[in-house]
């Protein structure tokens, strides 16, 4: 046996402990002290976060050694809440809970770390609150557990990983990163993703902690209105399932980035869909459709009705069309969005091409959504605007 490991698995080995570090629930600007190959990507004087407690002086970074561009965006899913049910508090904590998550990529970005860093930082801050439809917040199926899907894409090198019907894991993304980062496959399922989980020393949960309230009480409402409806009908029924499913139906979460070395990334992360049967599994894992990312065109992140997204290959689609006709990346997202609502879908996509241009595209009342540049400026936003 070898005693010395190379280089590059020296690297290698602490990319995979920084990822199972940042999933035990430290925060990405702690988790990155450890990590030498992030330490080292960073430019020597940018601007990290100063540990609590001392003077937060900023230093300025000289011209020639700072970050070049990048370009951030988050989504949070679209339409759970109109706008006349939108309280202050609560628009207030999913603004606070979107800032979290755009600061928490924007910092990776801005000391100069991966695209693909940043996507997992800021979807892991929105899978730990309990507001989205991903990780702690996730929806509940008709049998009343909660089953997880994420995926994730480096536009580098087309590479990804990603995980469906997760019970026990408390970071999606992250197992869908390791999916990529660890094994030759892309994407795992059921009992299987999670034995790789434990080989890969990931934090599991019980289901009790994906339980909260308000998912609970959504699903009861639409099995009650089911109950009636199939008291009233003697259809089959899916008529009424439909109607039900589209009052708590989206709330999914997803990030695209551009870094400063000009590589794309993608990430998305669900519980699924409110009352989701035999198995179900939406767009939000599948590459093509919930998410894509390619060096050459666009990173790409989608919520909404996951099986007209699956049918139209969406995030791929929006791909193709810069690369095949050039089409402008918010065109694209447009037109896909579309062809969306014609199959009679609701949804949104967040987009960045290769030249840092954001595209935030939805046919809802509204989409959870923040962006970041360089320059630090924030832009939340929940309706249209
Ligand atoms: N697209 C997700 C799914 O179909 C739902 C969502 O966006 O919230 O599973």
């Amino acid at each position: 046996m070898r005693e010395h490991r190379t280089q590059s698995e020296e690297r290698h080995e602490s990319r995979r402990k920084f990822l199972v570090h940042a999933a035990a629930g430290l925060s990405a600007a702690a988790a990155l002290g450890p990590c030498s190959e992030v330490a080292a990507d960073a430019p020597p004087v940018a601007d990290q976060q100063p540990p609590r407690g001392r003077t937060t002086e900023r230093r300025v970074v000289p011209p020639e050694i700072a970050p070049p561009p990048f370009a951030f965006a988050i989504h949070g899913g679209v339409g759970t809440l109109t706008k006349s049910e939108m309280t202050p508090p609560l628009e207030r904590e999913y603004r606070a809970a979107l800032d979290a998550a755009l600061t928490a990529g924007y910092t990776i970005l801005r000391g100069g770390g991966s695209g693909l860093d940043a996507v997992v930082a800021a979807i892991k801050v929105m899978e730990d609150a309990p507001l989205f439809n991903a990780g702690k917040g996730a929806v509940f199926t008709s049998a009343g557990t909660n089953e997880l899907d994420a995926s994730i894409m480096d536009g580098s090198n087309l590479k990804a990983g990603a995980v469906s019907t997760l019970k026990h894991i408390k970071n999606p993304i992250v197992l869908a990163r390791l999916v990529m980062d660890e094994s030759k496959h892309v994407m795992m399922v059921g009992d299987g993703a999670e034995a790789f989980a434990r080989q890969q020393g990931l934090q599991f949960v019980p289901q009790k902690y994906f339980y909260t309230e308000r998912r609970w009480r959504a699903l009861q409402q639409i099995k009650e209105e089911e109950r009636k409806q199939r008291k009233m009908s003697k259809s089959t029924g899916r008529l009424s399932e439909r109607v039900a499913d589209r009052r708590e139906m989206f709330g999914t979460v997803g990030a695209v980035a551009l870094d400063g070395a000009g590589n794309l990334a993608a990430g998305t992360s669900t519980g699924g869909m409110t009352n989701k049967k035999f198995g179900r599994v939406g767009d939000s894992p599948i590459i093509g459709a919930g998410t894509y990312a390619n060096n050459r065109t666009c990173a790409v992140s989608a919520t909404g009705d996951g099986e007209c997204f699956i049918r139209l290959g969406v995030a791929r689609d929006i791909s193709a069309m810069i690369e095949y006709q050039n089409t402008p990346v918010e065109h694209a997202a447009k037109r896909v969005i579309e062809k969306v609502g014609k199959l009679g879908g609701e949804g949104g996509v967040i987009a960045v091409d290769r030249t840092g241009r954001i595209t935030m595209t939805f046919n809802t009342e509204g989409m959870y959504r923040g962006q970041i540049g360089a320059d630090g400026k924030k832009l939340i936003e929940i309706f249209k605007s």
